[in-house]
């Protein structure tokens, strides 16, 4: 059972084919007789679960890519997918993984770090596809509008973080909007548009879980508050919140409806 791993995965998939269908740009390099074609440059914001597929679709398809992210694990990751890395390697940077495998907010310095050595890479890109999520917290906001502006028109942001709040200061969930003259995608639930695969994995998933929690003699519930899995998932008992992390866990925070120059569509 990883329901978190199966649809993060289609996530990082299908944000790559969301950018490169309304990318107006081939995605290979080609050498044609009415002239070269330069690949497009697809830049991902963290190298997760839906960073690390997102990377290799974005291979398969043949651009140049480039990813970032603040655990050292996932460099060679990301290189051995044939990605360039980049990040601040500092101190911090070596310290960003926690015990369980998932990243630390980073601190203000860092962010400034950051921001700049993004700032210089994302006017080079044709689309960046935003992952970084922090668990409990909300996303971390790495791409400000000033770096939107940066970029070149026609370019394309698909950002998946946008309902933990948006790695982009841009997205807004559930919109394609227009901005600078660039396209950022904010679908929510992007894994439910690989409907039929999802659901498949999903429902398996959930079928795992649950089937422990059913005493295979009489069909009825039992459920042993002491198993690992059970412990590590129960979010309320006797009227209680009782898992930790749901109990610190912050509001993710709302945006404004504002500053959208164009709003393309909802759905499509
Ligand atoms: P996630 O969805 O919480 O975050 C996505 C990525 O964003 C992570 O790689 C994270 O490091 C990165 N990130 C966070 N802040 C960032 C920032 N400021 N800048 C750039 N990147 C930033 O994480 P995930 O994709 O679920 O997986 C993270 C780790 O957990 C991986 O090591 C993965 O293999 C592991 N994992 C394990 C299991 C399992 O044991 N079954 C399941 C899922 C994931």
């Amino acid at each position: 059972m990883d329901a978190l791993s199966a649809l993060s995965s289609i996530g990082g998939y299908r944000a790559v084919l969301e950018a490169a269908t309304k990318l107006p740009k081939f995605f290979p390099l080609l050498t044609t007789a009415a002239g070269t074609v330069r690949p497009s440059n697809v830049l991902i914001l963290g190298a997760g679960v839906a960073g690390l597929q997102a990377i290799a679709t974005a291979k398969r398809l043949g651009a140049i890519v480039s990813a970032t992210d603040v655990r050292p694990a996932t460099k060679e990751q990301v290189e051995s997918l044939g990605g360039a890395f980049i990040a601040v390697e500092d101190e911090e940077f070596a310290a960003a993984q926690t015990s369980g495998g998932y990243a630390r907010e980073m601190s203000p310095e860092y962010q400034k770090k950051q921001a700049a050595l993004i700032a210089q890479t994302i006017a080079k890109q044709d689309i960046v596809i935003c992952t970084a999520l922090i668990p409990g917290r909300p996303a971390p906001e790495l791409i400000s509008n000033a770096m939107v502006k940066s970029m070149k028109p026609g370019s394309v942001i698909v950002d998946l973080a946008v309902e933990a709040g948006g790695n982009c200061a841009a997205s807004r969930p559930g919109k394609v909007i227009v901005k600078h003259g660039v396209k950022i995608v904010g679908h929510a639930n992007v894994p439910g548009r690989i409907a039929d695969d999802a659901s498949r994995l999903f429902s398996r998933n959930l079928l795992s879980f649950l089937t422990p929690m059913i005493d295979s003699e009489t069909g009825t519930l039992n459920i042993d508050y002491d198993d690992e899995i059970i412990a590590g998932t129960l979010v309320t008992r006797d009227g209680a919140v009782v898992h930790e992390a749901i109990r610190q866990a912050e509001p993710k925070p709302a945006k404004a409806p504002a500053e959208i120059q164009e709003h393309v569509d909802g759905n499509g």
